[in-house]
């Protein structure tokens, strides 16, 4: 963990005598890590603040298209991962957001969050707060109306910019005593990040404005990790399942989904196996809740060097059906994009892999074919045999897979497998079979359309 602390002392003097704000210090906090945005120097979100229940709405500025909407910024709920815009709100080139408590309530701190892995972590604005009796108050003072002419107090200028990427987090207090001011209104003007040149709109995660009068803060807490350790009856293999998101789906896991991948490893291992390489003993298998990671939500899981991630949705959807057939395939990949070979040239280096379509094929026919045959997965059908293409992948390729291995080579998993670490071209075909993959495919999809007594 690193956590790069900056406290700033930020005083606004100031000699309006109809200033009722009192000055105040802006605190700065930041991690690189998922720390819940804890800070040494900030508190996390509080869950029942008195913004949780205020009235927040955007009066200049166009919110980013793909921003949360501007609930996001009061729930109480903080993003999951660093770079979700799904639980962020976010201007496309800044804007100002005005914030109605309902009611006059004596502000004790103002804190914002943001979070970002890259160029919109940055906090840039200032904000201001008003109890709406002066004169000439301005309820909705939109961009280019100056707010400290129009009934409102600068109460800090915030800039985290400094920091790295990572949580960020800053914390308003009053200089001294218990109140920044009596105020119905905050508003805040927020500016791009001046310091990055695009993608500089920060990803607000949660504002909290606290009330001096209570109630007790519920702060944000980091769930506890979940995870527990498993290991082959032989001892060669060990397991981690990290069930951190998912608790309901532990027992699940370790009942049914591990067990059954403890014993495909090895068998993986031995069907796809590369000379002098050992595939990793240790893999981590963690169920993650990746529905709101942007582009990810429809992923029913992914492998990664020894780590496996499954979507808890995927999974509790699927947990009778798809989903340790899901396991399979992606251990799949953990054992063939395991580490170099001993002594030999590190892989892939200045020879082609393999297309993903080749990858892909593999796992699919390891699942379908030798996992769970009876499922009939990757059966072509009257339904889909004409557009059955050869590279279409996954369940497609491994049916083309399985009729090169029944008719002409029986260690293609293996041989395939190899290519991955030695190089691939589409000569291997022809070495291996006398005929060209297109050929190959050729020739399957007849054989298909003659068995369903079907004409091209
Ligand atoms: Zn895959």
């Amino acid at each position: 963990m690193k956590l790069s602390p900056l406290a700033i002392l930020l005083p606004l003097a100031s000699g309006l005598a109809a200033l009722q704000a009192a000055p105040a210090k802006v605190s700065i906090g930041s991690s690189s890590e998922d720390t819940a945005f804890e800070t040494k120097t900030t508190p996390p979100p509080a869950s029942n603040d008195a913004a949780t229940g205020a009235t927040f709405k955007v009066i200049a500025g166009t919110p980013d298209p793909n921003s949360a909407p501007l609930a996001a910024l009061n729930d109480g709920k903080i993003p999951r991962s660093d770079d979700e815009p799904s639980s962020n709100f976010f201007f496309s080139g800044g804007g100002r957001i005005l914030v109605d408590l309902g009611k006059a309530v004596d502000v004790a701190t103002i804190a914002s969050y943001s979070w970002h892995s890259g160029s919109r972590s940055g906090q840039f604005y200032q904000v201001y707060a008003a109890d709406g009796t002066a004169k000439d108050f301005v309820p909705e003072p939109g961009a280019g109306v100056d707010p400290e002419k129009s009934g409102w107090n600068l109460i800090a200028k915030v800039d985290t910019t400094a920091n790295k990427p990572g949580q960020h987090a800053a914390s308003i207090s009053p200089d001294s005593g218990k109140s920044l001011g009596n105020f119905r209104y905050v508003l805040f003007d927020i500016q791009k990040n001046p310091k990055e040149p695009r993608f500089n709109d920060t990803f607000f995660s949660e504002i909290d404005i606290t009330d001096a009068a209570g109630p007790e803060l519920v702060r944000v807490v980091k769930p506890k990790k979940i995870t527990q350790d498993f290991a082959s009856k032989d001892g060669k293999y060990t397991y981690t399942l990290d069930a951190t998101e998912a608790p309901d789906l532990q027992e699940w896991a370790a009942k049914n989904l591990i067990p059954v991948l403890d014993v495909w490893y090895p068998k993986i291992i031995d069907i796809i196996p590369v000379e002098g390489m050992k595939p990793s003993s240790h893999i981590t298998f963690t169920l993650k809740d990746i529905t709101s990671v942007s582009g990810m939500g429809g992923v029913p899981a992914y492998a990664s060097g020894n780590s496996v991630v499954f979507n808890t949705k995927f999974m509790r959807d699927q947990a009778g059906g798809e989903a340790i057939g899901a396991g399979i395939h992606e251990t799949v990949h953990v054992v063939q994009f395991a580490g170099e070979r001993a002594g030999g040239e590190p892989r892939g280096r200045g020879k082609s892999r393999p297309p993903t379509w080749v990858t892909e094929g593999v796992a699919d026919y390891i699942r379908w074919f030798l996992y769970e045959p009876e499922k009939h997965g990757a059966d072509i059908t009257a339904r889909n045999v004409k557009q059955s293409h050869y590279d279409a992948s996954y369940r497609v390729t491994a049916n083309f897979f399985d009729y090169v291995i029944k008719n002409y080579e029986k260690d293609l998993m293996r041989k395939l497998n190899l290519a991955t670490h030695d190089g691939y071209s589409e000569d291997l075909w022809k070495e291996w079979t006398g005929k060209t993959v297109q050929e190959l495919g050729a020739e399957w999809k007849k054989a298909n359309l003659d068995r369903l007594g079907l004409k091209e």
